[in-house]
């Protein structure tokens, strides 16, 4: 028994040490697979190289000489390799500006007086497309009335098909800041391409990129250049990775005002025209420092459940919300199925009254 015991000891000593070197030699792995990843970024290659990976671990097979069978070392170092993998992206990731370190604020974007991202939540609301004068006109007084301070529509229409509504262009801006104006609003709208960014800027307090142009990277460099602050939709096909980078490439040109939106992402679920990804909410909170709003009607696509999936995305910690609203839904160019009429609106604003002080 004592025999065994001492073996044991001895068995467990040369045991730590081989753990030892095991770590100091992933140590040294990852620093130098992390030293990879960086130049990988500079000549903008990908960290992951399945052909390489393959021809490292057939070498690593043709000199194993056991006990360990072939199958357990493959499934080691790959598991090894993966994690590499990962850490290259932890690497790149911490040099986001974007990125939220431990002693980073809460980015607060004021705009006409109003904070988004400060202590206050807000509302956004308004119609899917500007229509017509009429149209702005009746759903911004209510919406005012409401204590909701910005405004939406859009002027430049991103339409699935060419043969829908595509909006008025710059009509649609005038007659947006006439009536935001008048009912001391800020306007948010869509600008769809870069060489619009001047116009829709001229008249707008705050540019939207929509889903569809998450990826238009020239878009967002453009956007990057100016100091409108901007609202990030994210992809309907989106990572949160993705969506954070998208927002990277605004905020490192220099362009600091930059909002994230939720509005739903594509999944097989047929119920909602999207699927809200509320636990992007918290996540985003974590990640990095920006503003987030949710778009509870892009997300659903129908207004029947708007209130309480509405609720959750405030409890889950977003800093605001947007929605549709027209006066007369029925008659709308775009979206009726999802827009709120102005009873519909009133309820939900009463809905939500615990999080807001209006
Ligand atoms: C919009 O908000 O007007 C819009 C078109 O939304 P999305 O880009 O999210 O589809
Ligand atoms: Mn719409």
């Amino acid at each position: 028994m004592q025999k065994y015991k001492k073996r044991l000891e001895e068995l467990r000593g040369q045991m730590s040490i081989v753990n030892e070197t095991l770590l100091d030699n992933l140590n040294m792995l990852f620093t130098i697979s992390n030293k990879i990843g960086g130049m990988k970024d500079k000549i903008g290659l990908p960290h992951f190289d399945p052909v390489r990976e393959s021809q490292m671990l057939k070498e690593i097979l043709s000199k194993n000489k056991g006990p360990i069978s072939q199958d357990v070392i493959k499934r080691i170092f790959k598991e090894i390799f993966n994690a590499t993998v990962d850490e290259m992206r932890v690497e790149k990731r911490t040099r986001l500006k974007v990125k939220r370190l431990p002693d980073s604020k809460d980015l607060i974007i004021k705009v006409k007086g109003i904070e988004i991202g400060g202590k206050k939540r807000i509302l956004i609301g308004g119609p899917c497309s500007v229509e017509d004068y009429e149209q702005i006109y009746e759903t911004a007084k209510k919406l005012k009335s409401l204590g909701i301070s910005v405004l939406r529509g859009g002027a430049f229409k991103p339409r699935t098909s060419p043969y829908s509504f595509q909006g008025l262009e710059e009509g649609g801006l005038k007659i947006l800041r006439n009536v935001a104006d008048e009912f001391h609003m800020a306007v948010i709208t869509e600008v769809l391409n870069k060489n619009d960014v001047p116009i829709v800027s001229k008249y707008a307090d705050i540019l939207q990129v929509g889903t569809r142009n998450m990826y238009n990277y020239s878009l967002l460099k453009e956007i990057g250049k100016i100091d409108t602050p901007v609202m990030l939709k994210r992809g309907f096909m989106a990572t949160i990775d993705e969506f954070i980078f998208a927002a990277e490439y605004i905020y490192a040109g220099g362009n600091h005002q930059v909002i994230l939106c939720e509005r739903g992402i594509r999944t097989f679920e047929t119920q909602t025209r999207n699927t809200l990804d509320i636990s992007c909410v918290p996540i985003l909170k974590k990640e990095v420092q920006l503003p987030i709003i949710v778009d509870v009607s892009h997300s659903l696509g129908r207004k029947d459940i708007i209130n309480p999936v509405a609720h959750a995305a405030l409890a889950a910690g977003a800093d605001g919300l947007m929605f549709e609203a027209h006066y007369n839904p029925a008659i709308a160019l775009s979206d009726s199925a999802q827009q709120l009429n102005l009873e519909e609106t009133e309820e939900l604003v009463n809905y939500l009254k615990p999080y807001f002080d209006f």
